[in-house]
């Protein structure tokens, strides 16, 4: 378990209007505003990160906002919801508030014995917030409308939506360390036993059904969380032996990344800890300032002026 894959580090989904997305995440949804900075290959446009209080791998996600962007269709191929864990007894205040909110929702269920509500964000991203059998000691971000009482934890899991889950279950068991946990129907519950909180990853074979489509209001790509520079190299040599075709290391300023496209047509990056959203900004200050990376500091005003204001 030296170099075990210990779960989710983030999900990037697309969103249209920003200060919609902005609004949606961090005032109706409660999530922390962890960085603001820019699309590294798109500097006119924003990069969001939501997580927990203290910005932890598990709990991020990460929105590109393009303001014209067409709607996305979902389907096969592709991630299709994600979830966060919520306390026991929170369910009510959810459905209160999303229903206060005009908020498309599905009314609550059980899934392998654990309630969840289902809901759209203002693009049509499914999210779902699951009370999970085990309490969730994650530490929530509050805000005066939503305290630790009902707060997200963080991930809860992610479903992927697959022609045939058969090579993405033999990746994630014979070289990710997860374990198919639970089975119903055709959704098949994989976990690892290096996350204590789930980080679930649901596949759902749908044969025949239509192919998805990426873009506004769908799930970019789904990162898994390296300990260090180590484990990444070693996963990353894996799945080249595999025939996957894995990228080069990037740099995303927060984390070190490489990426390759699963054999289920989903994009999946596996992401380093460090060095953390805390490099360029106090963890009391995190989301306050528009961030850049360095090679754009001097574009800065040219920047700012093209990035639509969030309040
Ligand atoms: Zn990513």
């Amino acid at each position: 378990m030296d170099q075990a894959i210990t779960g989710l580090h983030h999900i990037t989904a697309i969103a249209g209007n920003a200060r919609r997305n902005y609004d949606f995440y961090t005032r109706v949804l409660g999530l922390r505003f962890v960085k603001k900075t820019v699309n590294f290959d798109d500097p006119h446009t924003y990069h969001f990160y939501y997580g927990n209080a203290t910005g932890e791998p598990g709990t991020i996600l990460t929105f590109f906002p393009w303001e014209d962007i067409a709607l996305g269709r979902r389907g096969t191929h592709m991630a299709t919801e994600i979830g966060y864990s919520v306390p026991e007894g929170s369910i009510d205040f959810w459905l209160k508030r999303l229903e206060a909110e005009n908020i498309i929702y599905n009314k609550p269920s059980a899934k392998f014995g654990e309630i969840y509500l289902t809901f759209l964000d203002p693009d049509g991203l499914k999210v779902e917030l699951t009370v999970p059998e085990k309490t969730d000691n994650r530490v929530p971000w509050e805000t005066p409308a939503i305290t630790e009482a009902n707060a997200t934890r963080g991930f809860h899991h992610v479903t992927l939506t697959l022609e045939d889950i058969q090579p993405t279950a033999d990746l994630l068991v014979s070289m990710f360390g997860y374990q198919l946990q639970k089975h119903h129907t055709n959704r098949y519950r994989f976990g690892t036993p290096a996350n204590e909180y789930g980080g679930y990853i649901d596949l759902v074979e749908a044969k025949g059904e239509p192919r998805g489509h990426v873009a506004g209001g769908s799930v970019h790509h789904i990162a898994f969380r390296m300990k260090d520079d180590a484990t990444q190299i070693h996963y990353r040599q894996l799945l080249a032996e595999r025939g996957l075709h894995v990228t080069e290391q990037l740099d995303r300023k927060y984390f070190r990344s490489v990426y390759f496209r699963e054999p289920g047509g989903v994009l999946f990056e596996l992401a380093t800890d460090a060095p953390g959203f805390t490099v360029d900004e106090s963890s009391a200050e995190l989301g306050t300032h528009l961030m850049l990376p360095d090679e754009f500091e001097a574009k800065r005003a040219e920047i700012e002026a093209h990035l639509v204001k969030l309040d």
